[in-house]
Order: structure tokens, then C-alpha cells, then sequence
């Protein structure tokens, strides 16, 4: 079969191989994939910042956000040509991990498929156990792939809820930093609950990113013109804000305007170093005296995912098409190399393979 690899640590090593699928063991499903989202992680593991291969491989194959059909259930759980959405995390031995939390691993053995250790997606077969499968409805299959950034956001999102609800205070007022493919599923997210969002980025209003935030009822900053600093002015009280641009600088300029009792969501990996002076007795004033709460979170278990996709489901009855429109670019699996370069104006990149 054909899959999409690189040489972990060797910058623009992306390729096409010939790759033997391997056996499909008992109680494994082989799974025909169809389609493969292409993310910033992807991006930075073609660059050499990130990813390993395999223990036994010297590559690793790509891609962690699928969506496949069965094309020989093996188990009772799935028939013949149902569509499925495969977890990304491989749990290890830890508590955590044993108990269905691997997102929220604490050894750090886990393995991610496409990632870390483990052979992702990008490829025409896969040998999966069903405990690793989440069964997609029929009619979802257009937005599916979608689901496992969905499931990042909705692990984030339900957490900075359940912080807040610490106190008696309804969240009024959230704001989703970044309108990448997180931001913008974020801001969504935010709008089903009827939370008023604002969504700062740095391109103009008018843009494709610019018009789909508006598209769901939220109010897009240009980062440009509207200083972060600014915000708590203009806008109130941050009670939520979710830091979706993976720029560790943007994620202080977040601490600093935080509301009170307000929760700081942070999603974004920043590979670099880059260091930054703060006012830290500022800082830490501000956080104990406001009732903060920072958060990283990472990965997602099986429960995010079933969840987003009903939040998928949601989405697209609302405000059908916004989704999709959301996929910028497709390109068949033989161009695959060309999806790893950031499109302008581009928002997800999505590899056709069946
Ligand atoms: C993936 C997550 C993964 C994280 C860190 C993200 O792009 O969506 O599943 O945990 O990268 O490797
Ligand atoms: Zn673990």
C-alpha cells in the first residue's frame, strides 16, 4: 500500500512509499482509509522539531485526524463498510491510562499514532483493534474528519467550564485566540453553549477566517488594530479564554487580561525557545488575588471524541456548510508533500485517499 512518511528529525523529509500492510491480527478490524486532515503538529514533524518513529522503524508514517470505512469488521462491533474515526493515543501502563484517561497519561510511555512512536494514518490501510474506533453516523461523513480536532476543543472547552463553574458567576464573555482550524471549531464550540465569543487573529475582518467567525454569531478582532491589552476595556470581564495560536508569548499577554474568576485554556505546542521578560510579581498578584485559573491541556480520550462529534452534528445543523468550508484545500494522497506547506489564506488541508 502507499503511505505518506518522513525521516523524524530530518527537516522536509516528507515522501510517498510502498509499504507492506502487515498482518491484521484477531479481534483487529482492517480499516480502508478515506480521508486524512493535515495540522501544525504534521507541519512541525516535516520540519524535524517533533515526532519519533516507531522503535523498530526508521520512518514514521504521518497523520492522526482520519476517517476510514471498515472494510472487514473482524469483531461484532462494526459491520462491513461502517465509517470510523480512530483515537490517537496508545495508552501505557499508567493509572491514568488504565482507567481510559490516556490523554491524561502521567508516565508519558503513551504512544501517538502519527506522532510518537506509532505509525499514523496517512496511508490506504490500517490493522485496528475496535476499542480504538469511534463509530461515525452516516450522515456526518463530509465534516468526520474533523473530529479528532473537534476532540482537542472539546476537551479544553469542557474543562474551562468545569474550572469555572467554581464559582456562582455565569462565563458572559469568552475569547478564542487564534482562527486556525482549533480557533475557529473553539469559537464554535462557544457559540452552540450561547456564550457571546470574540475570536482575535491577525488577518483582516474580511477574510475567509474573518467571515466564519462572524459566520456563527461571534465578533472578530483584528489583532492589528485591537491590542490584547486593550480587551478587558472593550469587551468586559474575560471570563474564558482559550489560547489557540501555540505562540508563547500571546499565552501571557492571555494571562495578563484574564478576568477574575476567570480560566485560561492553553492548546498550542510551542516547540521553540523563546524567551520573554514579564512583571512576574505582576502576574502572580493578579492570579491569586483574581481566583485564575491556567490550564494546559493536551490529546483527548474516547468520551471527547463521541462528544464531538455530536458537537460536529450540532454545528453543521446550525449553520449547515460552515464546516466544510472550513476544509480549504484537498489534494490527493500522491500530493500529499504539498499539503505539509502552509496554503495561504488556508485554513485545514485535507488529503483525499479514497
Ligand atoms: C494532536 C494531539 C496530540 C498533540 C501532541 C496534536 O496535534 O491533535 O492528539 O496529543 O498534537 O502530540
Ligand atoms: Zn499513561
Amino acid at each position: 500500500m502507499k503511505a505518506g512518511v518522513v525521516t523524524t528529525g530530518q527537516k522536509d523529509s516528507s515522501r510517498l512509499v510502498e509499504m507492506d500492510m502487515g498482518p491484521v491480527s484477531g479481534g483487529q478490524a482492517l480499516i480502508k482509509l478515506l480521508e486524512v486532515g493535515i495540522d501544525g503538529t504534521d507541519m512541525e514533524i516535516n520540519t524535524g522539531q517533533y515526532g519519533q518513529a516507531p522503535p523498530d522503524d526508521d520512518f514514521l508514517v504521518l497523520g492522526h485526524e482520519a476517517i476510514g470505512q471498515i472494510e472487514n469488521p473482524g469483531t461484532t462491533e462494526f459491520d462491513k463498510g461502517d465509517l470510523v474515526v480512530p483515537l490517537v493515543r496508545r495508552p501505557d501502563e499508567c493509572i491514568n491510562c488504565r482507567c481510559g484517561q490516556s490523554d491524561m497519561c502521567i508516565e508519558g510511555n503513551y504512544r501517538e499514532c502519527g506522532i510518537k512512536g506509532a505509525h499514523g494514518f496517512l496511508r490506504e490501510y490500517l490493522a485496528e483493534d475496535s476499542s480504538f474506533l469511534v463509530g461515525v453516523p452516516k450522515e456526518l461523513q463530509h465534516v468526520a474528519v474533523l473530529t479528532e480536532p473537534m476532540s482537542i476543543v472539546t476537551k479544553g472547552i469542557e474543562q474551562a467550564i468545569e474550572f469555572h463553574a467554581r464559582s456562582a458567576n455565569p462565563i458572559q464573555v469568552a475569547l478564542v485566540l487564534g482562527a486556525g482550524p482549533l480557533g475557529l471549531l473553539a469559537t464554535a464550540f462557544l457559540r452552540v453553549q450561547g456564550i457571546n465569543t470574540y475570536n482575535l487573529d491577525i488577518v483582516p475582518r474580511n477574510s475567509m477566517k474573518g467571515q466564519l467567525v462572524e459566520a456563527v454569531g461571534a465578533t472578530y478582532l483584528d489583532g492589528r488594530e485591537s491590542h490584547i491589552q486593550d480587551l478587558p476595556r472593550q469587551i468586559g470581564n474575560l471570563d474564558v479564554i482559550i489560547e489557540a495560536t501555540g505562540n508563547s508569548t500571546v499565552a501571557f499577554q492571555a494571562m495578563s487580561v484574564l478576568g477574575v474568576s476567570g480560566v485560561l485554556c492553553l492548546m498550542g505546542v510551542s516547540t521553540g525557545e523563546k524567551p520573554l521578560e514579564i512583571c512576574a510579581d505582576c502576574l502572580n498578584m493578579e492570579m491569586v488575588l483574581g481566583n485564575k485559573v491556567v490550564f494546559g491541556t493536551v490529546s483527548s480520550n474516547q468520551g471527547h471524541f463521541e462528544r464531538a462529534m455530536q458537537l460536529l452534528r450540532d454545528i453543521d445543523q446550525r449553520w449547515p456548510d460552515w464546516l466544510a468550508r472550513l476544509i480549504t484545500r484537498r489534494l490527493p494522497l500522491g500530493d500529499f508533500k504539498d499539503g505539509l506547506q502552509p496554503a495561504p489564506n488556508g485554513i485545514k488541508t485535507v488529503i483525499e485517499i479514497a
